[in-house]
C-alpha cells in the first residue's frame, strides 16, 4: 500500500513538472559546482547569532503573540516610516514563504485571477492555486522588464491581485521606477491588490529598488525577509506590512497554522536590523561583476542589478534549457532550467552566491558549452 489513495485531489495541481528530472540527475552528482541554491553563502553575522543564543538562554523560548514581539514590530514600523513615510500594520511571518501563503489564503477567492510575471519565483503559481485562485502568467521575455502594458492586457473582471518581485528571482533584475509606477496606476484603475515581494531589497547593486509602496501604499502588501540579507534562510523569518484589514486576516490564519515565528529568531532579528552587512553586499556586487564579465562574451542575458541571480538564454545549439542543463550536469555544474519558473524553457538560472573560485570555474565550464 503506497498511501496514494489518501492524497487529496488538490495535490494534483501542484507539480514539480520538468524540474523533477533535473533534480533526479543532480542527486547523483558528486561535489558539483552548485549554482542552484537560492541562498547566501555567508554565515549569519556574529552579533545576530549571539542575540539568538542569549534569547534561548534567557528563556525566550515560548510562543509569542501571533503578530510577533512588540519591539521587532515597532522597529519595522520605524523603518517603514523612514523609508516610505508609511504607517502600515505589521505581522512577523515564518519567512517570506509564510507571508505569501497567508496573504494569498487571506485575499484570493476561488476563481480569482492573480497576475504574475513569467518567469517568476517558483512558489507564486503554486500558492495561488492552493488558495483556489488562477495564476495568470504575463510574459516578460525577452528583456525581462516589467512590461506594464502586458499586465494591462491580462486584466479581466476576475483579476484580484498581482505579485511583483524586484529585485527578482530568477532574473536578478530591478524594475525601473517608471514601470513600478505604471503598474501601481493599473492596480488602482482596476482595484487590484499588489503583493510586493521584496525579499532581495537589501541586495541592490546599482541603486535601491523602487517599491509599489511609494506609489500605491493603500493597496500594497509588502513582504520582506531576513534570510537573504543576513544569511539566515534556515531561521525562517520575514514580515508582512500593509493595510490593517489584510494583516488582521493574515494574523487570524497564522494563529491556526504557523502560530508565530520562532521566538529566539525574532529577538535576533531585532539585532540583525542594527547590523551592518554592507561588506556582504559589496562582496555580492563583486560576484555579480565577476559573473557578468565571465559570461558576457558567450551568453545573452540582461545585466542583473540585485539579488544573486543571472538568467541567461541557453546557447542556440541546445533545443531547450532542460537539454542544456543535462549537458552542464554532465560537466558537474548545476543550474536551474527556465521551465522551473514559468512557461518557457529557453533560459537558465545561475545563483552566483558561491565562492569566487567556484564561480570562475563554473562560468568557464558554462562558456565551454556555449
Ligand atoms: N520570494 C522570493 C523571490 C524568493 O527568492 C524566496 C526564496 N528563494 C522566497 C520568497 C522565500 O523566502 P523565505 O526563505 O523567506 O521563505
Amino acid at each position: 500500500m503506497s498511501g496514494s489513495e489518501f492524497v487529496a485531489q488538490r495535490m494534483a495541481s501542484i507539480g514539480s513538472s520538468g524540474v523533477r528530472r533535473i533534480f533526479d540527475l543532480a542527486a547523483a552528482m558528486k561535489d558539483p559546482i552548485d549554482f542552484s541554491m537560492g541562498q547566501p553563502d555567508f554565515d549569519v553575522p556574529g552579533p545576530v547569532k549571539t542575540a539568538a543564543v542569549s534569547a534561548i538562554q534567557e528563556g525566550r523560548n515560548k510562543y509569542t503573540v501571533t503578530h510577533g514581539i512588540v519591539p521587532l514590530r515597532e522597529r519595522i514600523g520605524q523603518i517603514m516610516r523612514k523609508e516610505f513615510g508609511w504607517d502600515p500594520a505589521v505581522l512577523i511571518t515564518c519567512g517570506v514563504s509564510g507571508g505569501l501563503t497567508l496573504a494569498l489564503m487571506a485575499c484570493v477567492n476561488p476563481g480569482d485571477e492573480v497576475l504574475v510575471a513569467d518567469p517568476c519565483f517558483v512558489s507564486y503559481r503554486t500558492l495561488v492555486r492552493l488558495a483556489g485562485g488562477v495564476p495568470v502568467s504575463v510574459d516578460t521575455y525577452d528583456d525581462l522588464s516589467l512590461h506594464p502594458e502586458r499586465f494591462v492586457a491580462a486584466v479581466t473582471p476576475r483579476t484580484r491581485a498581482l505579485i511583483v518581485n524586484s529585485p527578482g528571482n530568477p532574473t536578478g533584475i530591478v524594475y525601473a521606477e517608471q514601470e513600478i509606477r505604471s503598474l501601481c496606476e493599473l492596480a488602482r484603475r482596476h482595484n487590484l491588490l499588489i503583493i510586493s515581494d521584496e525579499i532581495y531589497a537589501g541586495l541592490c547593486y546599482d541603486g535601491p529598488a523602487a517599491s509599489p509602496v511609494t506609489f500605491a501604499p493603500e493597496r500594497t502588501l509588502l513582504l520582506r525577509g531576513f534570510g537573504k540579507d543576513y544569511g539566515m534562510t534556515g531561521w525562517r523569518m520575514g514580515y508582512a506590512a500593509g493595510p490593517a484589514a489584510i494583516i488582521q486576516e493574515m494574523a487570524k490564519l497564522q494563529q491556526f497554522t504557523f502560530v508565530c515565528a520562532p521566538q529566539p529568531a525574532q529577538w535576533a532579528c531585532l539585532t540583525a536590523l542594527e547590523t551592518d552587512v554592507s561588506a556582504q553586499v559589496a562582496a555580492y556586487r563583486a560576484k555579480r561583476d565577476l559573473v557578468v564579465n565571465a559570461l558576457s562574451e558567450r551568453f545573452a542575458f540582461v545585466r542583473p542589478t540585485g539579488g544573486f541571480y543571472v538568467f541567461p538564454r541557453v546557447p542556440q545549439r541546445f533545443p531547450n534549457a532542460t537539454a542544456f542543463v543535462e549537458a552542464t550536469i554532465a560537466k558537474n555544474v548545476l543550474v536551474i532550467p527556465g521551465c522551473a519558473f514559468g512557461d518557457r524553457d529557453t533560459h537558465f538560472r545561475i545563483s552566483y552566491a558561491v565562492s569566487d573560485d567556484r564561480l570562475a570555474a563554473g562560468c568557464e565550464i558554462l562558456c565551454s558549452l556555449a
